[in-house]
C-alpha cells in the first residue's frame, strides 16, 4: 500500500519494509555488532531505543545521548540507516544534530497530544521520516491525531507503526493485536504507511513469526523487530528480542501476499464466495432491523408501565444464551460477547430515543 512513498523517501523497502534492531542501545560493541549481523540482511534501517519510557520506574532507561553516537559508528561501518525513538523535544534537537535518518514516538508518547504537539514543533522545519506508534489504549482518532500534528507542521514523510494495544484481559500476548485498529487507519489515511511490530505485541520471542506473518496477510508495508546479539541479558525487553540468526530465518519464512491475484479461477471463485457473503450481510441487517422494530415496541410497553429500559437480569439472560449458542456454531465468545453488546447498545438508544425524545 504505501511502498511507493517509502521508495520515494530512500527506502529499499523491497519486498517489505525491514526495521531491526535492540530494544535498547547498551554499549558501543552491542550496537556495531547488531549492526554487522544485520547489514547483509537487507534491512531498511537499524533501530534502537536511546532514552526509554518505561512504565515503572527504576528499570533501565536507556543510555541517552552517548548511544547515538555508537548508532552513527553503526552507520558509519555498515551504511545502514539508523533510527531511534524521541519522546521530547530535547530528544529531536540531539537526534537532529546527530543526522539519525528515521525517527519514531513511542505508544505511551502518542497517547498524549501536548508531547506530541511539542515534538511536532521541534521537528519543524525539516523533513526527516517519522514514524508513529499507535497509543496504549485502543484509540484510533488519537493514533491518527499525532500523525495530523506532525503533517500539520510540515512534515511529509509520516508512516505509522502498529504495537498491539494493553489489555486487562488475560492472554497469549503482551500487548491485543487488535488489528481492527490498523486496518481502520489504513482505511483513513491510505497515503500513510504502516508497519507491524510484533515485537511488542507478543512480548515473547517464539510468537514472533506468526504475528509478523499475519501483518503480511493484512498488508502491511512492513515490520520493525527487536534484534539484539544476545537477548537473554538484554537490558530491556529481554524475552521479545530475536538474535540476528532468528530474525534471518524469520524473514526467509515469511510468505509475500498480494492484494490481487492474477489467476481467473481464483477471481471468480473469490467473486462468487463474494457475492454470497453480500446476501448474508443483506438478510443479517434486515433481521437486525427487524429486531429492532420489536425492541421499539418493547420500548413504548417499559415507558408505559414506568419500566426501565434497562433490565440487567434479562441482559445477562441473553448474554449466556447467545454465547452458548455461538460455541455450537464456532463463533468465539469474544465475538458474540462484542456483537450482543454493540446490538443492546444500538437497542437502548433506540428506546431511549423514543422515551425521552433524543436523536
Ligand atoms: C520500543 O520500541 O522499544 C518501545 C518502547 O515500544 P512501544 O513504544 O511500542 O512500547
Ligand atoms: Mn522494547
Amino acid at each position: 500500500m504505501g511502498k511507493e512513498q517509502l521508495v520515494s523517501w530512500g527506502f529499499r523497502a523491497e519486498p517489505i519494509m525491514l526495521a531491526a534492531g535492540p530494544c535498547s542501545a547498551e554499549s558501543e560493541e552491542q550496537v556495531v555488532e547488531t549492526a554487522r549481523a544485520l547489514a547483509g540482511q537487507g534491512i531498511d534501517f537499524m533501530r534502537a531505543g536511546i532514552w526509554k519510557p518505561r512504565t515503572r520506574p527504576g528499570s533501565f532507561e536507556g543510555v541517552g545521548e552517548k548511544g547515538l553516537a555508537w548508532l552513527n559508528a553503526a552507520r558509519a561501518e555498515t551504511g545502514l540507516k539508523i533510527g531511534t525513538e524521541v519522546a521530547e523535544p530535547s530528544h529531536v534537537e540531539v537526534c537532529l544534530e546527530h543526522g539519525l535518518d528515521v525517527l519514531w514516538i513511542g505508544a505511551r508518547t502518542t497517547t498524549n497530544p501536548f508531547s506530541v504537539q511539542a515534538i511536532a514543533d521541534a521537528l519543524k522545519g525539516t523533513d526527516i521520516p517519522v514514524f508513529v506508534k499507535n497509543p496504549m489504549s485502543a484509540d484510533v482518532a488519537l493514533w491518527m491525531g499525532a500523525i495530523e500534528r506532525l503533517a500539520n507542521v510540515g512534515l511529509t514523510k509520516l508512516g505509522a507503526i502498529h504495537r498491539g494495544v494493553s489489555s486487562s484481559l488475560e492472554m497469549r500476548y503482551r500487548n491485543a493485536p487488535a488489528w481492527k485498529m490498523p486496518i481502520e487507519l489504513m482505511r483513513q489515511m491510505p497515503d500513510i504507511p504502516i508497519i507491524c511490530d510484533p515485537s511488542h505485541i507478543c512480548g515473547k520471542a517464539d510468537l514472533i513469526p506468526a504475528i509478523a506473518q499475519e501483518a503480511l496477510d493484512l498488508l502491511f508495508d512492513g515490520l520493525m523487530v527487536e534484534v539484539h546479539p544476545d537477548p537473554p541479558n538484554a537490558l530491556s525487553d529481554a524475552a521479545q528480542q530475536l538474535t540476528p540468526h532468528q530474525f534471518g530465518s524469520m524473514i526467509r519464512n515469511l510468505e509475500l501476499t498480494h492484494e490481487e491475484s492474477d489467476s481467473s479461477v481464483f477471481r471468480n471463485r473469490l467473486s462468487e464466495l463474494r457475492e454470497s457473503v453480500d446476501e448474508f450481510d443483506s438478510s443479517l441487517l434486515e433481521l437486525i432491523g427487524k429486531r429492532m422494530e420489536v425492541v421499539r415496541e418493547m420500548g413504548r410497553l417499559k415507558s408505559e408501565q414506568k419500566v426501565s429500559t434497562l433490565q440487567p437480569h434479562r441482559w445477562q439472560e441473553i448474554l449466556d444464551d447467545r454465547v452458548k449458542r455461538g460455541e455450537k456454531l464456532e463463533l468465539s465468545e469474544d465475538f458474540v460477547l462484542q456483537m450482543m453488546q454493540s446490538i443492546h447498545e444500538e437497542a437502548i438508544r433506540q428506546q431511549e430515543a423514543d422515551r425521552i425524545g433524543l436523536d
